[in-house]
Formats: C-alpha cells, sequence, structure tokens
C-alpha cells in the first residue's frame, strides 16, 4: 500500500470507535483521495465549494463531502444538491441561505455552527451569546431545510497544549450548554467536529467526535 492509505490505516487504529475522521484533501489532486479512497476513506473535507465541486465529479458517488471552509453565501447554490456536512455555518445569514436554496430543491442540509474560540481575530465563528440568541429567534425555527448537528472550531494556532485545551474545553461546553437547552430530545444533535493534524489527540480526550486531518494523511500542503 502506499504512504497516503497507510496513513489512513494508522490513524483509523489511533482514532477511538465513535470518533469520525474526516480526510482534508484541500489543494491536494484527486489522484491523492483515491489512495485514500482505496484504503477505505469515505469522509473528505475540503474548504473552497468550487474545488470541492471540480473532484466530486472526478470521484467515486459514495464519497461524503464536508465543507469545512469559511463559506460565501453565493457559492452555497453551487454545492448544497450533493455536499453531506457543512462544518462552517458563522452566521444567519449563510445558514438562511442554506435553507434557503436546500428548501428549492427539496433536500436538508445537515450543518454544525462554528464557534470562535481562538485567539486569532481571523477565525470565524460565533459566540455563544451569538449563537443562543440565533437558535431561539422565531426566524430559526422556521428553517426546515437545515438540520443542525452539532458544533465546530479551531484552536488556535499554538505550542502551548493548555492553550488548546482549554479552547476544546469551552467548545465542548458550548455543545452540551446548546444540547441541554434546545437540542435535548433531538439525537441528531451529537458532533463536536474539532481536532486538526496537530491537535487532534487533545481534542478527542475533550470530547471530538469529529476529527479533520490533512497535512498527517495527505503531507504538507504548499
Ligand atoms: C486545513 C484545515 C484542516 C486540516 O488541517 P491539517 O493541519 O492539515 O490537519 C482542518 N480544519 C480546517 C477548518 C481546515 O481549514
Amino acid at each position: 500500500m502506499n504512504a497516503i492509505g497507510e496513513n489512513i490505516i494508522l490513524l483509523k487504529q489511533e482514532i477511538p470507535a465513535g470518533v469520525k475522521l474526516v480526510a482534508v484533501s484541500k489543494t491536494k489532486p484527486v489522484g491523492d483521495i483515491l489512495e485514500a479512497y482505496n484504503a477505505g476513506q469515505r469522509i473528505f473535507g475540503e474548504n473552497r465549494a468550487g474545488e470541492m465541486l471540480l473532484k466530486k465529479d472526478l470521484l467515486p458517488d459514495d464519497i461524503e463531502w464536508h465543507m469545512i471552509g469559511h463559506l460565501q453565501t453565493n457559492k452555497v447554490k453551487s454545492i448544497v444538491s450533493f455536499v453531506n456536512l457543512i462544518h462552517s455555518v458563522d452566521s444567519f445569514r449563510l445558514l438562511k441561505t442554506i435553507n434557503d436554496e436546500a428548501l428549492k430543491i427539496r433536500r436538508v442540509v445537515d450543518c454544525l455552527l462554528q464557534f470562535h474560540i481562538a485567539t486569532e481575530e481571523t477565525k470565524f465563528g460565533f459566540s455563544i451569546d451569538e449563537a443562543m440568541e440565533m437558535i431561539g429567534s422565531e426566524e430559526f425555527s422556521k428553517f426546515e431545510s437545515v438540520r443542525i448537528c452539532g458544533v465546530m472550531g479551531m484552536a488556535t494556532f499554538t505550542e502551548d497544549n493548555s492553550l488548546v485545551r482549554n479552547e476544546f474545553h469551552a467548545l465542548a461546553s458550548h455543545f452540551r450548554m446548546l444540547k441541554e437547552s434546545y437540542f435535548a430530545n433531538i439525537p441528531g444533535f451529537r458532533e463536536i467536529s474539532m481536532g486538526m493534524s496537530d491537535d487532534f489527540r487533545t481534542a478527542i480526550e475533550e470530547g471530538s467526535s469529529m476529527v479533520r486531518i490533512g497535512s498527517l494523511i495527505f503531507g504538507e500542503r504548499k
């Protein structure tokens, strides 16, 4: 087996059952994705709508495509028919656009709410107060074509593991808060998407249900 396939097998051995592996294939060619696919990987994450659309047409139909990057509202239409999970819902406006576009084609699209947990200003996402305000709103209660399945977050890019751990811990608390307040009877609200190549072990210890791993599988990106 090739290196990419071996990386998949090793990661799957390490990651506990119940934690899903999203192979982040952004910037990588379809040949690399096929190598991972042939080792059994079915969930792939991309951060650009255009790139996801191009790759999807060249690859097997049983791949689950996850959008993990900041999504502009004008790109929603291009992926709404096939995307399996949008991790990066970071505004009411984006959620409304996904709902409207999904409704037109009679689909229900699974989404995660992205939280801003890092110290960097550049990372997108809700605060817990913003998310609670949105979820409690009347407009939100009328959305029928999106299903909120949990939360997502990115930790600060740092060597300081205790900071990263605290941020993941905060995200897991946000998840529990929302679960208790709004989604207690909704079994589909169950995902905590956190953890990348450098911090996935910490994320799993803090309760991650979905890790998004790129460079450890496919090698460094340029
Ligand atoms: C690129 C990216 C990843 C994967 O990063 P690696 O460090 O290569 O594992 C995970 N999540 C998001 C949102 C990303 O943009």
